[in-house]
């Protein structure tokens, strides 16, 4: 069933759904205490290992809950202490360090401005001098400018306080990008899975060190719906605390299987399985940044972050002389549509979501209507 009026969904998210993945929605019932409840939790797990990038043997836990990205912001909070440093560079970290502040706990904020990055030795001076802190919590890819914040870098900082517990958000970032969570040392990374997985919105997916599920449940006052604990335990056991989602997770467990099946890979790159297919995956989103970036240019535009920053899920591109609202609409008009910017940025700057199973040949696509739409932008202006 598909709608011709429908444009596809460049926007930062949701981003568009295969068909055949919807169609997973539209299974049958089944009870959440069945046993094909259980089979169907137990497709999950591989496959988040490797969104996460979990090392083989690693003793991180993965989880899936039925609820939006930001309950997830919230469960990370509600298992670490009082003393929280929040790095904020966009709207969603903005809501991270909100969300901090709501629960009450003792927070310092480091802002950078929108479209950079909070400089690495800015982090490690607050954690040095204003710590020690309880958790740090970071936003991986701000989906309001195109920043991605190198998670190496980060690391490199964050190993040198193993007392703070790091609470990632991976929202448009996972199964985009590789995330290394063991490696990098990580404590606690959730994503929505509208964005970058492709799906639509409802559940999300969680992984947790051992230390923090250990460090939380010695802990009071972790609420109930999203307690951490309980999320992990529950899936871990199989027995949600509530009803989950359950046509969710029958997209959820499809998609997560394509992905590692590599049937969403371009022809070329078919036949890879497991992690090759995922990191296939991450250079594919690395190809379409580099081919937006590359467009920007060849129509003298600027990308918002600079280039050690730019995202491999969204570009976010400076507007200079172009006008926004009639680039988007004329677009529209051809069947894609462009997110604007975000907030303050809104008509200073357009987003492509180049996420989830958006392919190059696809993006090509776009960009070549767009070029057509600048062109003759450009043109009615020159005449009057
Ligand atoms: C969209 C988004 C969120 C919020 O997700 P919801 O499912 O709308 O709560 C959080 N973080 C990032 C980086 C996002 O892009």
């Amino acid at each position: 069933m598909t709608n011709p009026a429908k444009p596809i969904l460049w926007i930062p998210g949701p981003t568009e759904v295969r068909p055949e993945i919807l169609a997973e929605c539209a299974r049958p019932m089944i009870g959440h205490r069945s046993k094909a409840m259980t089979t169907l939790m137990e497709r999950l797990d591989p496959h988040l290992k490797f969104a996460f990038g979990l090392k083989d043997g690693s003793d991180a836990s993965v989880a899936v809950h039925t609820c939006a990205g930001t309950g997830l912001m919230e469960s990370a909070l509600l298992g670490v202490g009082l003393r929280v440093l929040c790095i904020v560079n966009g709207a969603f970290s903005k809501r991270f360090h909100e969300i901090a502040v709501a629960l009450g706990k003792d927070v310092v904020k480091l802002a950078a401005p929108m479209g950079s990055q909070v400089p690495f030795a800015d982090i490690e001076k607050a954690l040095r001098e204003q710590g020690p802190f309880d958790a740090l919590t970071i936003v991986s890819n701000e989906t309001s400018t195109g920043v991605r914040t190198p998670l190496a870098e980060l690391a490199a900082v964050t190993k040198k306080f193993p007392q703070t517990m790091v609470l990632v958000d991976f929202v448009s970032y996972i199964a985009g990008a590789p995330i290394d969570f063991d490696a990098h040392g990580f404590d606690f990374g959730f994503a929505g899975i509208q964005k970058a997985l492709a799906l639509p919105p409802g559940l999300t997916v969680a992984a947790a060190s051992k230390r923090y599920l250990e460090a939380a449940k010695a802990r009071k006052g972790r609420g109930f719906y999203l307690d951490p604990v309980k999320v992990f335990e529950g899936h871990a056991e199989r027995a949600t605390m509530a009803t989950p989602a359950i046509s969710l997770y029958y997209a959820l467990a499809k998609q997560l299987e394509d992905i590692s099946a590599g049937v969403v890979l371009p022809e070329n790159q078919r036949g890879k399985t497991g992690r090759a297919a995922w990191q296939a995956r991450f250079d594919e989103h690395t190809r379409m940044q580099q081919v937006t970036e590359a467009w920007a240019a060849s129509n003298d535009l600027e990308m918002l972050p600079a280039p050690a920053l730019r995202s491999t899920t969204i570009s976010c591109i400076q507007a200079g002389d172009l006008d926004v609202p009639a680039l988007i609409t004329a677009l529209k008009a051809q069947g894609h549509e462009l997110g604007n910017g975000y907030g303050d940025l809104k008509d200073k700057t357009f987003r492509i979501g180049h996420m989830g199973d958006h392919t190059e040949a696809g993006l090509q696509a776009l960009l070549q209507l767009a070029d057509d739409v600048i062109a003759a932008q450009r043109a009615a202006k020159a005449r009057v």
